[in-house]
């Protein structure tokens, strides 16, 4: 066991495009009353010993022992300079907004990951039931704020169940956010994560296809000129097999309209603007930003393709895709509600992430 281990582990699950996505996902590793865990900013298939902070694990449970204010921001904000406080001397870099979570979890190592194949569960309409019937030893979070609320509940949940059996679930499925798997090696966890995606795998319906298609070359110079004059950002246009399957009408758009998880809200932004087949552009454009006070990152036009502002927006538009595929195998897919969406889109800590992330 070793903090060496997680590094290279955090490597591997990086570089894999099934686990993580730019940023996404977070490790830690447990020696006695010490935490090593991934700092904000840092994507983990080039994370080096700088992106992790070590933390006092005993100082970090005193947290739990405070009474935070009711206004999310306020409770946010504190909790936050707490967090720092429990940072070994002399480390500088911001713990993970999930760092509480990995210092609760009762094992060795955590690995938290965004897989699309998982969350097509977790984003799901039966996702609660799925995790039930499939994963019995696992626990279901439903949706809840992130951050100290989310850690709090699990906090709870995991009081309960060990009372009960004495023991506490490896897995933690989060509903519109991921999955928490923990260990005493990185081997059980590498067999828990194969284990998960091989039953998954199994009930599908359907696959994503990314196969690319040809895109209307007059239109699409067009689309990306309007945009670019509107935005001043480099404008990236594809077109998929799936693309054109959700870009075929409104009806069918609307399974891919809203935000999945708070990566999703962070990255791609909280819903990609859609633009008819006959409508103009630059006057979607303008409405969406005068309804939403902000520009769209993704925009959609029917039947020809989806512009990416700046390249960032990209890859998580398609995991949003490829999201709300697979969570056609079980029951279709479920955003996160408008009060979520609103309190992510309001959340300082989720700011500071998508202005600091490395590509
Ligand atoms: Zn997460």
């Amino acid at each position: 066991m070793s903090f060496e281990a997680l590094l290279e582990a955090s490597h591997t699950y990086g570089s894999d495009a099934r686990y993580v996505l730019l940023g996404g996902g977070n490790t830690s590793f447990k020696d006695g009353d010490l935490l090593y865990v991934k700092a904000s900013g840092f994507a983990l298939s080039t994370i080096s010993e700088k992106g992790f902070v070590r933390m006092d694990l005993k100082q970090m449970e005193k947290i739990w022992e405070k009474t935070y204010s009711e206004d999310d921001d306020a409770r946010e904000d504190e909790v936050l300079k707490d967090m720092m406080e429990c940072r070994l001397e002399g480390e500088t870099a911001r713990p993970s907004v999930e760092a509480l979570l990995h210092a609760l979890l009762p094992f060795s190592y955590v690995v938290h990951l965004h897989p699309a194949l998982i969350n097509g569960v977790t984003c799901s309409q039966h996702g609660s039931s799925v995790v039930q019937r499939l994963f019995p030893d696992a626990l279901w979070i439903e949706l809840v704020k992130p951050g100290f609320i989310l850690a709090k509940i699990v906090r709870e949940r995991l009081s309960v169940q060990k009372q009960k059996t004495g023991n506490v679930s490896k897995v933690i499925f989060l509903q519109n956010h991921g999955v928490f798997v923990g260990g005493e090696s990185l081997g059980e966890i590498e067999s828990l994560y194969a284990g998960i995606m091989k039953v998954l795998e199994a009930e599908l319906v359907r696959k994503p296809d990314f196969t690319a298609l040809p895109m209307d070359e007059k239109k699409t110079a067009s689309v990306v000129a309007q945009l670019e004059s509107l935005t001043g950002e480099k404008i990236i246009p594809s077109y998929t097999k799936e693309y054109a399957h959700f870009l075929a009408d409104t009806q069918k758009f609307a399974s891919i309209a809203s935000s999945f998880t708070p990566d999703h809200i962070v990255y791609s932004g909280f819903m990609p603007l859609w633009v008819g087949e006959n409508d103009s552009v630059e006057k979607a454009f303008s409405a969406f930003e005068h309804s939403y006070g902000t520009k769209p990152k993704i925009v959609c036009v029917q039947n020809l393709g989806v512009f990416s502002i700046g390249e960032k927006p990209a890859p998580l538009f398609l995991d949003t895709v490829a999201v709300s595929v697979y969570s056609e195998s079980f029951g279709g897919p479920r955003f996160m509600d408008d009060a979520m969406i609103d309190f992510i889109r309001n959340w300082e800590v989720e700011k500071y992430r998508s202005s600091v992330m490395v590509k």
